[in-house]
Formats: C-alpha cells, structure tokens, sequence
C-alpha cells in the first residue's frame, strides 16, 4: 500500500479483514492529518461502522440540522428536509477520522505501517519490502500520485480556477452555527457551514483566484469576502482562530483515466480518481474504493481478475461524480452577474418543486 491517508488507512483494514498482510508506505515523518471538516456520506459511513471506525467518532444520536441554500442576504434559495439525520453526512474532522483509522489498524495483527518512505517509483517497491515483491501493490498516494504518473506517463492535474478556504471554530458555537447548515452562493463566492459531531461549527469559503495567489493572511481575505454576509457567517469567522485557516487550490484530474487497474497494481482513492470537493465525496470514494477491493480480492482466486472487477464497479460511478462535481463548481463559481440571477432563479424554482413534491 503506497500512501496511509483515508484511502490508505481504509484499504488497509478492509484487507486485513480478509486476509491480507499489509505493508503501508508513507512519506511523511509521522501518520497524521491536519485539515478541517469532511463529510461521511451514508455508503461509507456504513464502511466505517463495518471496520470498527465509526463508534470511534460518534457516540449517540446525531441532531438533525435545517440544510440548503441561500444568498449572501440570508434568504433560502433551497431548503432539505431537517428530518433527514439518516439520509445526511455525518460531518467530522479530518485528523479526527485519521486518528480513528490509525487507532483501528493498531488493535489489528499482519498490518505493517511505515513512516518516512517515499515510494519514487515501482521498482522501488522490490527494494523496500524485506519479505520481496508485493502480490498486489495499491496506490493511494493521493492527487499527485507518483505511481499514476508512471502508470500512464502524465501529470494530468488541472486547477479548477478557484481557491478554497477552510476553518473550524476553536469552540461550539450555539444559536444558528449549531442548528444549520449549507452553502451560501454569491457573485463567484461561496461559502458552506456545518455543525461538527463535536460541536464546533466547519466552514469553507471558495473564491476564483489565479493558482497560487495569497496575501498570507487567510482569516482577513475571507473576512474581506464574506465578513458581511448572513449570520452565522461573520460569527463563524470571529470564532475561528486566525492561525487555524487553511487554503488550497482545488484541482482535479483533466481526463478521466481508462483504467484503474494494471496486471497487480491498482489506484485508489485521489490516486484513481481525484475530484474537485463541491459535492463532499471524494474520500467517501476512496472509502468505498477500499471495500470494493477488498471484496474483490476476497472473491476471486486470481489478483487480475479481481482488479479487473475492481476496476469496473469503481470507475465509472467515481467518474461521474468528478463530472458532476466539476458542474457544481461551474455552477457555484459564476460570476457575470445576470447568470447568476438567472441561476438563483433556476434553482429558487427547482427548490420549490422539491419541496412541494416531499409534501
Ligand atoms: C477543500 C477540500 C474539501 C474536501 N471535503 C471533503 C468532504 O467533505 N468529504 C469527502 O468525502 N471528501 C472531501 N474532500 C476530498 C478528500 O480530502 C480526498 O478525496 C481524500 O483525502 C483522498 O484520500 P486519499 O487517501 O486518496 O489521498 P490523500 O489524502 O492525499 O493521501 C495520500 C497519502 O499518500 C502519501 N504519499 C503521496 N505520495 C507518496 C509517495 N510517493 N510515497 C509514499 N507516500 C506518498 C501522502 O503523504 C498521503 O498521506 C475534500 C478535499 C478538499 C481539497
């Protein structure tokens, strides 16, 4: 296994679970996570809870939020049901998830993790593992994969145009913070907020920038963006520490690959798949990657055969949601004026449709 991030970690467990050793290789010093909120999906959550991982982040019921979306005036453009706990996100924290993971793989036996090993290239991997070459080697080392690359001879990553900003208050915020969620959609601004299962309240601020462009000082470019739209946005702001914004370029890849699989080696998770992050799914993709292969794996004698099964139940479903993300950030990133009229309107009445359908 190349890389121990969610993809990784999850992988790994669900192979052990049917019989595998595993050797995780990691270039970073030490197994962590910094970053801010990520959405668990119903699919993977379920994989989380099947693994062991999900009692580790949750305990009890979760309260049900009001969710949809709105202008930076305040006024909803689309509401989802606040009824819907099942059928919603549990939101956690990244490093929260990864401790989990990290936590659950120490309570197993033929699960190996080593820190500090940056795989170059395949042929690395004879050298590196004491016991010889790997029966299957999983790349999961995230959107720059280095096996990708090798694989199928490109660098294929495309920046989306637009810059994201993230943040987690330092405490729980009560009042609106703790009761609702969503994004809010302006001139190619966006912002999205949602209660923690821990009680502090996760943001993010999108803004089209050029690649690379910063003033250094996060908290007061999202300040000057969005520090006076609808509440609880400027009090999300003020109770998140300056030091603890985070900015990243979103990109994904710029043609979908034709396969995942090559005779014993197999992408996973942003390795295979990397998708900009407007629907919330692409570790949940590489949650599920990671069960999907182990169950091939434990399902067919041959290893090709299985990556082959792997390879069709997997890309094209992880395929259609980099297409359908990539719509939403088109969407959601506009920003001549009367198209984004015409857009609120379009989604105000489609809104009001659902709304009157789940009555
Ligand atoms: C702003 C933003 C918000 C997001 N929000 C959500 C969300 O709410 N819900 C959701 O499901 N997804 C979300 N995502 C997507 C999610 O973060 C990724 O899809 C997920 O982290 C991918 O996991 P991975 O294990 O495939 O890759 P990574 O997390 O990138 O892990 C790859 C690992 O491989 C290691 N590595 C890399 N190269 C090598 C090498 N050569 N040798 C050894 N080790 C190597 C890296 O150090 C790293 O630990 C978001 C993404 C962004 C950018």
């Amino acid at each position: 296994m190349v890389g121990a991030g969610i993809g990784g970690l999850t992988a790994a467990l669900a192979m052990s679970r049917v019989g595998w050793q595993v050797s995780v290789l990691e270039r970073a010093p030490e197994l962590g996570e910094v970053g801010a909120g990520l959405s668990i999906w119903p699919r993977a959550w379920k994989i989380l809870a099947d693994l062991g991982v999900a009692d580790r982040l949750v305990d009890g019921t979760r309260p049900a939020i009001q969710a949809g979306l709105r202008r930076p005036d305040g006024r909803w453009l689309a509401k989802v049901g606040a009824d819907a706990a099942e059928r919603t996100p549990v939101m956690v924290h990244r490093a929260r998830l990864h401790e989990a993971l990290v936590a659950e793989l120490g309570t197993r036996d033929g699960i190996e993790v080593r820190t500090g090993v940056t795989v170059t290239c395949l042929a690395d991997l004879d050298d590196i593992d004491a016991r010889g070459p790997a029966d299957v080697v999983v790349a999961a080392d995230g959107i720059r994969s280095t096996i990708r690359n090798e694989l199928h001879q490109r660098d294929d990553v495309r920046y989306a145009g637009y810059t994201a900003y993230r943040g987690v208050t330092a405490e729980p915020v009560p009042g609106e913070a703790s009761t609702t969620g969503g994004e809010t959609w302006g001139t190619g601004v966006r912002v999205g907020h949602v209660p923690l299962v821990d009680g502090r309240t996760y943001w993010f601020v999108t803004a089209n920038r050029p690649a690379g462009e910063t003033s250094g000082d996060h908290h007061a470019d999202v300040t000057a963006l969005v520090g006076d739209w609808h509440e609880p946005i400027p009090q999300l702001l003020a109770t998140t520490p300056p030091s603890a914004v985070l900015r990243g370029d979103i990109c994904d890849l710029r043609l979908p690959l034709r396969r995942f699989d090559h005779g014993r080696v197999v992408l996973l998770g942003d390795a295979a798949h990397a998708t900009t992050p407007n629907l919330g799914q692409g570790a949940c993709a590489a949650i599920e990657d990671a069960a999907v292969l182990a169950a091939q794996l434990a399902g067919h004698a041959r290893i090709e055969s299985a990556l082959v099964a792997y390879d069709r139940t997997r890309r094209p479903a992880t395929q259609r949601l980099v297409r359908a993300s990539r719509l939403v950030g088109v969407l959601g990133q506009v920003e001549n004026g009367p198209v984004v009229a015409v857009r609120d309107a379009g989604i105000a009445g489609l809104g009001a449709i659902a709304g009157l359908l789940s009555r």
